[in-house]
Order: structure tokens, then sequence, then C-alpha cells
């Protein structure tokens, strides 16, 4: 069997249609969609289009979707907007579990004097909605949760948690980064003020984010110094991206319902099957609703990156609970956060599916990883 890519939270293959659409933007249609000639047209008004394919996904008016280099800047700008917009408010609530491109930002403003409130979460990866309501006061500015953890997947009560900001009067931000195109959302009727996401997530090129900003939610943009995107993001558009992230956007949501239908059930044989076959094997989270497509499990007394590389060498690829931080392996902060044990931490596997993952893909994933594990816990000293 060739490769089985199970690595969809990391990054996703870019759907056959979404760069078909791209193509011809990179090649006779090079005009700059600020431009007054016909030419300049042809593509200002793909943009139109992919802005509107944006929108409906997540039920916005095309207005309120602002186009960014990744998911990454999303989450940068909604912080410093919220900042710069709120200036006599020095107080921000976010999670424990949130991404780096969250934590960085946040990290970057404690440093000057802003403070930070983290929730926790607990064993089953979970928030606690009482402790939310404690840490949010009318001091705050910024609430920013995400909508769905990239490695166990667990989905947040987001709605709750926006009434709360706002019951303060705070901006409420959401990571949506790995939630878009694998859950429903819809912004019609919601207490989310900006909104991030990103097109390699779902099936979509490199390099193209989104920023969703409410109607009427004030906000100061991170790049100035062109008129582009409403004033918003500064900056000649990466126009064959936009285009694509359009049609990934237009795809998702027929691919929201086969998450549920097909990848769900896969996702859930997959871990089901392995922690049957694999002795101390355990799911790291055991929290509920959660993402489709994410499984994290934990197996005792090896490690992570080892059983990557052996699964690697079958040409099947996942990725561990730890990551690389100049050269040492740093424990992953989500599972310590849940309280898994330093050990298990370092013997955790995410597999992350997708739309296109199949069934036989499964089956072999399941003949080539339980022994893997045995060989592995019989060459380890703590193995059994
Ligand atoms: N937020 C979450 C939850 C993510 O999982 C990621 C990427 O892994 C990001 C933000 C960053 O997105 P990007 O790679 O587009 O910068």
């Amino acid at each position: 069997m060739s490769l089985v890519y199970l690595d969809n939270n990391a990054t996703t293959r870019v759907a056959d249609d979404v760069l078909e659409e791209m193509l011809p933007y990179y090649g006779d249609l090079y005009g700059n969609p600020s431009s007054m000639h016909f030419f300049g047209g042809q593509v200002s008004g793909k943009l139109t289009e992919a802005r509107e394919r944006v929108a409906s996904l997540i039920g916005a008016d095309a207005s309120e979707i602002t186009f960014t280099g990744c998911g990454s800047e999303s989450n940068n700008s909604s912080i410093r907007s919220a900042v710069e917009c709120l200036p006599d408010r020095k107080k921000i609530v976010t999670t424990r579990v949130e991404h780096p491109a969250i934590l960085g930002p946040y990290k970057y403003l404690e440093d000057r004097g802003w403070e930070v409130s983290y929730l926790s979460v607990n064993t089953n990866g979970e928030l606690d909605l009482n402790e939310v309501a404690e840490k949010i006061d009318d001091n705050t500015a910024l609430v920013s949760c995400m909508w769905a953890n990239n490695e166990t997947g667990i989905i947040f009560p987001i709605e709750e948690i926006g009434r709360l900001a706002k019951s303060h009067g705070a901006i409420f931000h959401c990571d949506a980064v790995q939630a878009a195109g694998k859950v429903p959302i819809d912004l019609s009727d919601s207490t989310i003020d900006y909104l991030s996401m990103s097109g390699h997530k779902f099936h979509g090129p490199k390099g193209v984010g989104v920023l969703y900003i409410r109607r009427g939610t004030p906000f100061a943009p991170y790049l100035i110094g062109g008129h582009q995107e409403q004033n918003r993001r500064a900056g000649t558009e990466n126009t064959a991206s936009i285009i694509g992230i359009g049609k990934a956007a237009d795809l998702a949501k027929g691919f929201v319902d086969v998450e549920t239908t097909q990848v769900a059930p896969l996702r859930d044989r997959l871990e089901q099957g392995l922690l049957d076959t694999c002795m101390d094997a355990h799911r790291n989270g055991i929290g509920e609703p959660r993402l489709p497509n994410t499984s994290s499990i934990a197996f005792d007394y090896i490690e992570g990156e080892s059983i990557l590389l052996a699964l690697s060498d079958a040409e099947i690829c996942g990725s561990s609970g730890s990551a690389c931080t100049s050269g040492s392996l740093e424990p992953s902060h989500v599972l310590r956060a849940l309280g898994v044990p330093f050990t298990r931490v370092h013997g955790s596997l995410r597999l992350s599916l997708s739309v296109y993952t199949k069934d036989e893909e499964i089956d072999h994933v399941l003949a080539e990883l339980p022994p893997i594990v045995e060989r592995l816990r019989a060459l380890s000293p703590f193995g059994h």
C-alpha cells in the first residue's frame, strides 16, 4: 500500500478541484485585482466569489471576511486589534490548550504589562464554565477560546463562553482553524466577534487564512499602508490562494456531513482497534464532543517518536505528543494541561483522518501499528 496520510491536523492535501481553479491565476490570469482595467477586473470578480463562498461556509456576510496569510496571522491580528480597540482594559482570558499562535502573542503582551488568565482543562480536556465566569470581568479586553483543540479534538462550549465575554463588554475571539470544514459553523446568530480559519487545514492551499470580523465590531488592522481587504489588511492579495480557499470552502460545505457519516466511524474503528489490540494504550482526553477526525492515544513504555519513525518506514504518517523546539523534544503543553503524565505524553500519537481516508488504509494501520508497539516495547528498558 502506498502513503497512508493520517496527519491531517498538520495539513491536508489540496483538493483536485481547488488546484484546478487556482492554476489559471498562476498563469495567464496574473492581473492585480486592484487594477482599473478589465484584466484586473477578471481577478477581482473571482476574489468576490471566494469571499462569498467562505462567508457561506460559516453563515457570515461577505463583508465580514478578510483574507490573511495564515491562521497564525488571523490569531495575531485579532489579539492586536482587541487590545488596541479597548486600550483601557488590561486583562485577557484564554485557555491553557490554545495553539502557540495564540499563546505566543499573549506571552508577548504579558511581558508588556497585560494580565493574562489561563483557563484550565480537566483530565477529559474539558473547560469549567464556572472558572470562565470567575475569570472574566469588566477589565477584560479579550476572551480567546479555540473551537476545537488540534491535539485532542475536544470541542469547547464556544457560545456559552462568548455570552460570558459579551456580558462584560469584552471582545470574543475564536480560533476555528481545526473546526472549519469538519463541523458546522454558523455565525449568523453567534457571540463570536473575531474568528480565525486557515486554508491548508481544509483541503485548500497553504499561505492563506481568513479573519472573520463581525459587522459592527471595532477592528484595528495589523498590516497598514494599503486599501486592500476593506483597509483591514494591506498588501496585494495572494489571488490564486484566495481563489483556492474559496473553492475549498465551497467543497467543505459538502464535506462537513461526510466527516460525521464517514470519517468519525473510521476514526472510531481505528481508535477502538488500537485500544483493543495494544496493551497499556489509553485515549488522551476522553471528553465529548470532539472533532470527527482526531484521535490521540498514549502507548505506555515507549516513545511517540520511535512509533512515528517505524510507521514512517511503513509509509504511514501521524504525529507525536511532542514538538521539536531548539533541538530538544518538548512534551505537548496540551497533553500536560490535561494532566497526562510526562512519560505518557512522550508515548503519545495523534492520528488525524480526512474525507479522503479509505477503509483499507485503516485496516493497514491496524495491521502495522500493534506489532510496531510490541517490537519497540521489547527493545525498551521499561517495556515488558
Ligand atoms: N490554530 C490552530 C488550532 C492550529 O491547529 C493551527 C495550525 O496547526 C494554527 C492555528 C495555525 O495555522 P497556520 O498554520 O495557518 O498558521
